[in-house]
């Protein structure tokens, strides 16, 4: 499946560039090192025009990112990223896209000290619907337990969107569709099921929902949106170490990311998890999370930000 980045005007450093001008140098440390921090957000059309869902949180988490990594300062608050972020979705005329902002180094001379440099800041949008494939919101996805181990959490920061740990994702996800899978489950350092390679990761055992800790993840913001669904549905969740044959004697597993959303894990390393498609809880959270995205959920009013005020 390819997605393309269709979306004509970038935000960079303070500017709308059409898409093609929007370029970095060839000798960007960004480029050789994995030097920068991103975010991906998704914009949902809506009965009241595109709405960004948990814009401030994105955009607080980018920050976090950014100091996270060391970056001393940036030339743009969350406030104005966030107005800019509203900005190129307008300019670039969608009703729904994917965005990403990334804030990058960029140094005249090859050097591995970020205060040598500068950090730069673009945004580009594009549109985007699944990420997992259209099937995956009924079937649910095969996974298989990664041969590659998460980042140790003093090896790598789990906490940051940083470019460069993502090569950990690409590793897990690019030896699973070798596989023939769709997804990775990677464990951490200690043998917990941590994430995906882009996602967070739950179990459904007995009416209840366990999801990892937030020790060695990245704590995502459909995470915390599908806590905070399932709480409201009724459901007791537990936030406490998984193991991965408690994946594989689940009654459901799914996971929960920007891109993926909220889709349903049928098969683990061989084993049908459950009814093998997409079980009854994932679907009650699913819909609790369709409906707060599109603004018709009493959540909805907290967590979307609409682009034409
Ligand atoms: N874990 C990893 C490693 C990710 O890259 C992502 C995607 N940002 C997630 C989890 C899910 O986070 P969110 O729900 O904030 O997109």
């Amino acid at each position: 499946m390819t997605t393309k980045i269709d979306g004509k005007y970038i935000w960079m450093d303070g500017k709308m560039l059409p898409a093609a001008q929007a370029t970095i140098p060839f000798m960007s440390t960004a480029l050789h090192y994995g030097l920068g921090v991103f975010e991906g957000i998704r914009c949902y059309d809506t009965e009241r025009g595109p709405a960004v869902f948990r814009l401030r949180e994105h955009m607080e988490r980018l920050v976090g990112s950014a100091k996270i990594f060391g970056f001393r300062q940036l030339p743009y608050t969350a406030e104005q990223l966030i107005s800019a972020v509203k900005e190129t979705i307008k300019v670039n005329g969608f009703k729904e896209c994917y965005i990403r902002p990334l804030v990058f180094h960029e140094s005249s001379n090859p050097n591995l000290n970020l205060d040598e440099g500068v950090a730069r800041i673009g945004i580009a949008v594009w549109g985007w619907n699944s990420y997992l494939g259209a099937e995956a919101i009924h079937n649910g996805v095969r996974a298989n337990v990664s041969s590659y181990t998460r980042h140790h959490i003093n090896v790598m920061m789990t906490k940051a969107k940083i470019t460069g740990n993502y090569a950990n994702s690409v590793l897990a996800k690019t030896e699973s569709v070798r596989l023939g899978f769709d997804e990775a489950i990677m464990l951490d350092t200690q043998g917990f099921v941590a994430e995906c390679t882009g996602e967070n990761v739950f179990l459904v055992r007995n009416g209840a929902i366990y999801t990892p800790s937030t020790g060695t993840i990245l704590e995502g913001i459909t995470r915390d949106a599908i806590l905070n669904l399932a709480k409201d549905l009724g459901f007791t969740v537990y936030e406490q170490p998984v193991s991965r044959d408690q994946l594989y004697l689940a009654d459901e597993v799914f996971v929960s990311g920007t891109a993926a959303e909220c889709i349903g894990v049928c098969e683990i390393d061989f084993r049908t998890i459950g009814c093998g498609k997409t079980g009854p809880v994932t679907h009650q959270i699913q819909d609790a999370f369709h409906a707060a995205i599109r603004g018709n959920h009493p959540r909805s009013a907290g967590w979307l930000d609409y682009v034409n005020g």
